[in-house]
């Protein structure tokens, strides 16, 4: 290796960031992990995760996330607390800019910046997040089994949380701003089957009540103008997730959202040496426990792209 070309450099410290750094670092790949602004990831805005295998009592997110990063640090993965602001894809060897601006090169660079869910923006949300505002019921919904919930949004995410939820609470209120859903015809038709699932149509939500945990919101119906409360332990915002994979779109296929597409199987994007992984390129399950399975596939993809290039 030139002394000034990394092997691997991982943009991104989620599940798929630091396990693709585990596997990157055990083949020699002396990968080089840049955190991003918010160092761990979605899983630092979680409590206890249960759903991760290998915890049998559960964990929490901010821990599991400690403990990803002490097991990437033990095999040399060179951790930096900083972003990458500006990436250069055009040659075989890629050229990333910090946000101090010092350019890294590197053969190889796998992307695993995440995707961040989006939510109402009240003041009551910050302040109950993790005290009963979640932004995920499978993560979370098992806390809130035999209590009253609200779920909001309109399209297959709060679709799917709705009725996820509807398993294990005796009511949903699902808080829907317009009066149809976005969601697929297929997901509606669930959702209106489910007799436990409260649709509240033209309704917005003013402000989540509770002050060490939700006891329930309070919401606008927006034809009528009337307010009303609505009783429950846990609120879900499902108005969907943005990747964060804006300073890639120059170079890279994308769905409309913004997810960045793999080729079939595998990692690989259409740039050579440029894997992606986890949450930035996986509209559909994300979860840690799979963003950590494409960290490790992208892992052996640059490996094995590494050595069939003979830079390894
Ligand atoms: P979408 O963008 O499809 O839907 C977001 C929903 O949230 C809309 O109903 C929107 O209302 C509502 N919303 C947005 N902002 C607010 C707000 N401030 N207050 C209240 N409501 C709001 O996001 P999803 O995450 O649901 O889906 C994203 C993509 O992922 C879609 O393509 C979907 O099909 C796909 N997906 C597929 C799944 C599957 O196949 N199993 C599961 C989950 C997602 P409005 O309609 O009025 O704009």
């Amino acid at each position: 290796m030139s002394d000034d070309i990394r092997y691997c450099t991982i943009i991104g410290s989620g599940p798929a960031g630091y396990t693709a750094a585990i596997y990157a670092a055990r083949a020699n790949l002396k990968p080089l992990l840049f955190t991003g602004k918010e160092p761990g990831g979605q899983l630092m805005i979680t409590t206890d995760v249960e759903n991760y295998p290998g915890y049998p009592e559960g964990i929490m997110g901010p821990q599991m996330m400690a403990d990803f990063q002490k097991q990437a640090e033990r095999f040399e993965t060179e951790v930096r607390y900083e972003m990458i602001t500006e990436v250069d894809f055009s040659g075989p060897v890629h050229v990333l800019t910090t946000e101090s601006g010092e350019k890294i090169k590197t053969y190889s660079t796998i992307i695993s910046t995440g995707a961040s869910a989006k939510w109402l923006g009240l003041e009551s949300e910050v302040k109950l997040m993790n005290k009963g505002v979640s932004a995920c019921a499978v993560c979370d919904g098992f806390f809130y089994k035999g209590q009253e919930v609200i779920v909001v949004g309109g399209g297959d995410t709060a679709a799917e949380e709705a009725t996820y939820l509807a398993k294990l609470c005796p009511t949903v209120h699902l808080l829907v701003r317009r009066d149809e859903m976005r969601a697929s015809k297929i997901m509606q038709k669930r959702v209106m089957n489910t007799k436990n699932i409260q649709v509240h149509w033209n309704t917005e939500t003013v402000e989540i009540l509770g002050e060490e945990g939700v006891i329930g919101a309070k919401v606008i119906n927006n034809k009528t103008n009337t307010e009303s409360v609505i009783d429950a332990s846990g609120f879900f915002v499902a108005i969907g997730h943005k990747p964060n994979t804006d300073i890639f779109k120059d170079w890279l296929d994308m769905d409309e959202a913004g997810y960045i597409i793999t080729k079939p199987d595998s990692t690989k994007t259409k740039v050579e040496g440029l894997f992606a992984s986890g949450d930035a390129q996986d509209n559909i399950y994300r979860q840690a426990v799979t963003a950590a399975g494409t960290g490790c596939m992208a892992a052996l993809d640059a490996e094995r792209y590494l050595a069939a290039k003979e830079i390894i």
